[in-house]
């Protein structure tokens, strides 16, 4: 028996290991894969463009937009990401589950589309451990600040998510992360 495929966000505060979590669901599932946004934010570190996403001009970016292009979008800190719409049904067409790591605007809008989306939420053990991460991750105190702001504007949304796991030990948050997957797998309707 065919099952539909499955559309999974994750969300949470930068800094709370959503992407490291992610990327060991994409290496242990199968038939679960991501996708990679656009963004118009400056390249960080060893990041490279069409894999850890892609770097586009905020000029190429409001055209995307225009087009309506984008299953969602949102402004993050000065930057704008957004999923492609033509990127996630292709996955899905050819059956693979689809995991988007996005921010709680861009869930919000996906949720309102596509109401079958199962949204998870990755919290942090509490603040002065998102704040040490953030240390650890080489960000700026000013950055670093800004960042806890909206971490703590994050965590109140929530309760517009259908799962919530705390990634205090990875392994466990990934194991967690991967039994939501495995769940809705089992899932009639
Ligand atoms: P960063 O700049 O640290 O890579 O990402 C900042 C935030 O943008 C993170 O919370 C990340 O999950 C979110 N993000 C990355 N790609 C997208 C996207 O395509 N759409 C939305 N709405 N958020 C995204």
């Amino acid at each position: 028996m065919n099952r539909e495929a499955k559309l999974f966000i994750i969300s949470g505060p930068s800094g709370v290991g959503k992407t490291t979590i992610a990327q060991k669901l994409f290496q242990e599932v199968e038939g679960l894969v991501g996708s990679i946004s656009c963004t118009t934010r400056e390249r960080r570190g060893a990041e490279r463009d069409g894999i850890d996403y892609r770097f586009i001009s905020s000029g190429k970016f409001q055209d995307l937009i225009k087009e309506g292009a984008f299953l969602e979008w949102a402004g993050i800190l000065e930057s704008l990401y957004g999923t492609l719409r033509d990127d996630i049904e292709a996955q899905i067409a050819a059956g693979n589950d689809v995991l988007l790591c996005i921010d709680v605007q861009g869930a919000a809008q996906v949720l309102k589309e596509k109401p079958d989306t199962v949204a998870i939420f990755i919290m942090p053990p509490n603040i002065e451990e998102l704040r040490i991460r953030l240390l650890n991750r080489g960000e700026s105190e000013g950055e670093i600040e800004r960042r806890i702001d909206l971490a703590k504007k994050e965590i109140e949304r929530v309760s517009h998510y259908h799962r919530v796991v705390y990634n205090d030990v990875l392994h466990k948050a990934v194991d967690l992360v991967k039994s939501i997957v495995y769940a809705e797998r089992q899932k009639m309707v």
